[in-house]
């Protein structure tokens, strides 16, 4: 049995420390903030109730098989999961709309056809086999192994299988998502439905690797799913399961640093506030791991480097009177009137975007509101991270 410092309380840290404490190991997860959860908050007020982080779920395999190892009782036992249909609604600049419906490739075809004309449901059908291959080859050492030292597992071959393209007098294939969807959907608004997983992430379809393919693969092969409560019903679920599995929580507590004591059997974690948690390292010289923030991939922190995210997200939050009509759409996308105007404005050096992709969340759940005349929604938008003003660039000025 080891003594285990987990750093922050997100999803991430807690099924890790879920993990290791059914392993036998001691763990204690110290967070900056008093909650457990990380980005999955809520805000409640006036008996409405908002999910400020993520909306909904997509692969719920993934917590149905910590819940599995790590206790007696299922995810389903634990939070009410439910399947999102239709997956979702789409609005294109040029008018058109379309509804996709769950985890139904043949559905999602006919839609497609019957909205944007025939051909298009095929175009985007023998996309997603493809995105399928790409799932394939990416899920074992993605998702299902330890982490990789490097990454050549991935990058000795780019995962999808892009379709030979002749440009001029060469063949190519797309390495993009942008490409693919130059490429191989050949319709603005398929373009709109495959570059908008990665600009909801905050990426930019056009250096975003093709194999981000198994963005919108994984939902239709797997489904959107929601979490009656909010998606933080599932935080509270996964902490309860660690509370269960004897993990202990310090909150308040934010990690400055981290080391690893290799002459001796200990390293640790050292607190804002001068305290210090200790952990077993392995034998050796003590050696700084830098901050537990960023760049720790050193002696003891494992860690994501210090990488700025290219775009922020804003989230307006709307308690409305009047009932959630009937047939409402869960989710329901706006996309950019102008696709080039809002790249520019994410990741170009464009001032804004007036018109950017809204995602218009209308969850029909009860436990959100004061009762059934009133309505939560929730409106979210990639923006730029930082304003691009003279100010903010240039601290000399
Ligand atoms: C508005 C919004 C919408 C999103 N929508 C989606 C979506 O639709 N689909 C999707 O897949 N993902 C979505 N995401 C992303 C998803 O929420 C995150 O990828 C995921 O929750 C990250 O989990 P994490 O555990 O890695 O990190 P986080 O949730 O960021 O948790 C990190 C935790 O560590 C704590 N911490 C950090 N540094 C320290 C320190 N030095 N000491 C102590 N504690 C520390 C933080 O306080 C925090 O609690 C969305 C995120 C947001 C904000």
């Amino acid at each position: 049995m080891a003594r285990i410092a987990v750093i922050g309380a997100g999803m991430g840290a807690l099924a890790a420390a879920a993990r290791l404490a059914v392993a036998g190991h001691r763990v204690v997860v110290y967070e900056r903030t008093d909650t457990y959860g990380g980005a999955l908050r809520r805000f409640e007020r006036d008996g409405f109730s908002f999910d400020t982080g993520p909306g909904l779920l997509p692969l719920p395999a993934v917590y149905r098989d910590l819940f599995v190892k790590t206790g007696k009782e299922p995810l389903e036992a634990c939070v009410d999961l439910v399947q999102v249909d239709p997956s979702s609604r789409h609005v294109f600049a040029d008018g058109t709309e379309v509804s996709l419906p769950n985890a139904s490739r043949a559905g999602v075809v006919a839609a497609l056809d019957e909205a944007l004309g025939s051909g298009t449901g095929a175009r985007w059908g023998d996309f997603l086999v493809r995105a399928r291959e790409a799932w394939d080859r990416t899920r074992r050492p993605l998702l299902e192994e330890p982490l990789w030292p490097n990454w050549q597992v991935l990058a000795e071959r780019e995962p999808y299988p892009a379709v030979p393209h002749k440009r001029l007098l060469r063949t190519r294939r797309a390495g993009t998502l942008a490409e693919v969807a130059a490429w191989e959907l050949r319709d603005a608004r398929l373009a709109a439905l495959l570059e908008g997983h990665a600009i909801a992430h905050g990426l930019d379809p056009r250096s975003t690797p093709a194999s981000a393919a198994v963005l919108p693969y994984l939902e239709h092969a797997f489904g959107t799913w929601y979490v009656r409560g909010g998606l933080r019903e599932l935080a509270r679920a996964v902490y309860e399961r660690c509370v269960a599995r004897r993990v202990e929580f310090r909150f308040g507590a934010e990690v400055s640093g981290c080391w690893r004591r290799t002459a001796g059997p200990r390293g640790g974690t050292r607190r804002r506030d001068g305290g210090r948690g200790g952990v077993r390292g392995r034998r050796g010289r003590a050696r700084h791991a830098g901050p537990a923030d960023g760049g720790a991939r050193g002696a003891g922190c494992r860690g994501r480097a210090a990488t700025a995210p290219a775009a922020g997200r804003l989230t307006v939050l709307l308690a409305l009177r009047g009932g959630r009509p009937e047939g409402t759409a869960h989710r329901t996308v706006v996309h950019a009137a102008d696709r080039e105007a809002e790249l520019e404005a994410l990741f170009g050096t464009a001032e804004r975007n007036s018109r950017p992709t809204v995602t218009i969340l209308r969850p029909d759940d009860p436990a959100l509101v004061p009762d059934p005349d009133h309505e939560a929604v929730t409106l979210r938008a990639v923006v730029p991270r930082v304003p691009k003003s003279p100010t903010t660039t240039s601290s000399k000025a």
